[in-house]
């Protein structure tokens, strides 16, 4: 099975109450691509400009994942600034500099256009819908997005959302998609927009899995020390399609076991900053952790 993961890949400034990084490896197709790489090959698409360190790109292959469909543009890359508040739970963005991510137009290979499994990360939702339609008949596709997209460009996203079979999004954006507060209500509105499985990430509260099974929730792991949220919501998205992608198939079953291990992911990344867990993140770990998963809610 391979997995086809298109996106941001950024370089960001991070200041949590347990100290600052400047420059690191950031990007949502970052973050997915470095958790779905421990279930299945993972191929990425994005853009860099020819500031991006080599050293970057090196740890991305050195995790299996495929890093031709990463191109290098002339300009600046991506860059974002986020700080945190001592809760942890509450981040100003500091600042977004676009560069060469202005211009992304992702054109997909050959190989690339044979996905199984395809991650359509928060970039323009028109731009979303050309990279799904550039695939050949993938088995399974989700997408991500953000209020950027929800106020600016509602028209085109939900004709994006009538194309996808899941969308993995986060409390506040899901309330503001369809104006219900009410989570179940909620998750019930974009199930009518198009996805037939819906996603809501709760942060440190867990997620939430509606299909046509019914509601399904995933705890966060509760761990003594957090230094750096960023890219929670990447890293859970790619350890929920990595793992449906490793099972080869979309059923109720596997997809409650992927919303364990996008928690057990996600978990992993906020324990040092940017994607330094990944860094030596083993496959063990990751097991011995989600079979913990069971013992937090069994009773
Ligand atoms: P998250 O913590 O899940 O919001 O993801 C943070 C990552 O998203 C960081 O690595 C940023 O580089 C990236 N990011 C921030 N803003 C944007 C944006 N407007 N479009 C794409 N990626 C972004």
């Amino acid at each position: 099975m391979s997995l086809l993961v298109v996106g941001s890949v950024a370089l960001d400034d991070i200041e949590s109450p347990s100290g600052a990084r400047t420059g690191v490896l950031g990007g949502a197709a970052c973050y997915f691509a470095l958790a779905a790489s421990y279930f299945v090959p993972v191929r990425a698409v994005g853009v860099v400009g020819d500031d991006f360190p080599k050293e970057h790109l090196d740890f991305l292959r050195a995790r299996g994942i495929d890093v031709e469909g990463i191109y290098t543009s002339p300009g600046k890359t991506f860059r974002w600034g986020g700080r945190y508040r001592d809760s942890l739970n509450v981040r100003d963005t500091l600042f977004t500099e676009l560069g060469v991510f202005d211009g992304f137009k992702p054109k997909l290979g050959d190989a690339h256009r044979a996905s199984d499994f395809v991650f359509l990360a928060n970039i323009h939702p028109a731009l979303q819908l050309d990279v799904l339609g550039q695939v050949r008949s993938p088995m399974f596709n989700a997408m991500d997005t953000m209020n950027f997209w929800i106020e600016g460009t509602p028209a085109e996203l939900k004709k994006t959302l009538g194309q996808v079979q899941c969308l993995i999004i986060n409390d506040e954006e899901a309330r503001q998609l369809t104006g219900e507060h009410n989570l179940v209500r909620a998750a019930a509105g974009i199930r009518e927009l198009g996805p037939r499985i819906v996603v809501i990430k709760r942060g440190e509260h867990g997620a939430l899995l509606f299909d046509e099974e019914g509601v399904f929730m995933a705890p966060a792991f509760p761990l003594e020390e957090v230094q750096d949220p960023t890219g929670a919501g990447d890293t859970f998205a790619g350890g929920f399609m990595g793992s449906l992608a490793r099972e080869r198939f979309v059923g109720s079953e596997t997809l409650r076991r992927a919303m364990i291990f996008g928690s057990t992911l996600a978990s992993f990344c906020v324990e040092e900053f940017g994607v330094d867990r990944m860094r030596t993140l083993e496959m063990g770990e990751i097991y011995a952790r989600y079979s913990l998963f069971r013992s937090l809610t069994r009773f």
